[in-house]
């Protein structure tokens, strides 16, 4: 990779994406940049953002429409409706929005009521992301999470009560003394409230978090990786069996529902992270630029208040480095990659690039090809990262 010390004019991207990195009590599990906010600290934080992408409206171009935009977190829920509006209509002022924008708000169940839900979506919020992440108690107490089950279906209910016909309930499994059957409880919870979209994530133990040193590793509270494999094969049977589409290794939607921001993050389509510890990446005439603002809320707003950007390493990709990220961005959906994609995008036959690692793949049953292109079969999706190292130029 080559470092780059500015953002370069004439960068594109099509989606937004908005870090709003508070909660009001940090999970144990959580390895994202997030904290508990004093008095003052959203009104402050929204107007820096608001800020921010001022600034990045005369740098950056979008010569495309924005197609969506992701209030991510952290919690971005625990932001009041009117943070929202002012948030967006900044976001209309400076950018052209596509007319059929998806604009999603990541939602704690802990933090909302109707009052709340129905001014997200006046103020233009039209697909909600629940961070349920379990039905059962005793595994949210596990997890450290702010919500019971109880409020979690509550939220829903008031989600639907406020319009919102498009939402996605995010779970996890794999969790410390969690069985298959437990999992299965919360697969059917989640289905019964008929959801249009579900995240099924395994959990992961970040090192640096109170989880790392909770559970070491071969903790024996921990599902072992045939348990594991159990659980992402029950989630597939059961949703598949449901009508949702398993479009992504954890992602599952009703036809036409798949997110917008993260189909686009596969697909290595433009997008302008704003606000702290927020990643963007840009594409340009080349083969694109990363680079990420500073986690840290001091630094963010001393970056911005001398009027320069917020971003740090700034990174301008090799080819080598856009090869790789196609593949193992790309191989993480359902559909896999296509030959004349990969040709148009490195002026190469993919087979003739990776001709021996799609074959060695393909003899141990990881992987798939079809007329145009190859993709993951089910055993390669719980063996991706296996999959993902053949990849790396
Ligand atoms: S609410 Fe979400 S972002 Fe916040 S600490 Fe918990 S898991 Fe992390």
């Amino acid at each position: 990779m080559r470092p780059s010390s500015k953002i370069i004019a004439n960068q594109m991207f099509t989606r937004i994406y908005l870090h709003i990195p508070f909660c009001r009590k940090k999970c144990p599990y959580c390895a994202f940049f997030s904290q508990e906010p004093s008095a003052g600290d959203i009104e402050r934080y929204v107007r820096l953002v608001c800020e921010e992408m001022l600034h990045h409206s005369h740098t950056v171009t979008a010569h495309a429409d924005v197609d969506s935009i992701y209030f991510g977190g952290g919690t971005p829920s625990l932001l009041e409706p009117r943070h929202v509006g002012e948030l967006l209509e900044q976001t209309a002022g400076l950018f052209r929005l596509a007319p059929e924008v998806e604009i999603t708000l990541e939602t704690n169940p802990g933090t909302v009521d109707l009052r709340k839900l129905s001014g997200f979506r006046q103020a233009g919020v039209n697909r909600l992301s629940l961070g349920v992440q379990s039905f059962d108690d005793r595994m949210l107490a596990t997890l450290g999470r702010i919500h019971t089950s109880r409020q979690a279906q509550a939220a829903f209910a008031s989600a639907r009560k406020a319009r919102f016909d498009n939402i996605g309930i995010d779970l996890i499994h794999s969790l410390p003394g969690q069985t298959p059957e437990m999992w299965r409880t919360d697969l059917e919870h989640a289905i019964k409230l008929a959801p249009e979209h579900l995240s099924v994530y395994g959990l992961t133990i970040e090192p640096e978090t109170p989880f790392a040193a909770r559970y070491p590793e071969e903790n024996t509270q921990l599902p072992d990786q045939d348990l594991s494999a159990e659980m992402f094969e029950a989630a597939d049977d059961l949703l598949t069996l449901q009508g949702y589409e398993h479009y992504e290794i954890a992602n599952y939607a009703l036809p036409g529902r798949s997110s917008r921001h993260n189909s686009g993050y596969w697909h290595r389509d433009g997008c302008l992270g704003l606000g702290a510890g927020a990643h963007s990446f840009l594409r340009d005439t080349d083969f694109g630029t990363r680079s990420c603002n500073p986690g840290n809320l001091a630094t963010y707003a001393a970056s911005l208040r001398n009027g320069v950007s917020a971003s740090e390493e700034v990174v301008a990709l090799t080819r080598d480095d856009a090869v790789s990220e196609f593949m193992f961005l790309g191989l993480r959906m359902a559909d896999g990659v296509t030959f004349p994609a990969f040709r148009e995008a490195f002026g190469i036959e993919l087979k003739d690039m990776f001709g021996r690692q799609v074959d060695d793949l393909i003899s141990q049953q990881l992987l798939t090809e079809h007329a145009s292109g190859i993709r993951l079969t089910r055993r390669g999706m719980l063996l991706s990262n296996h999959v993902f190292r053949m990849f790396l130029t």
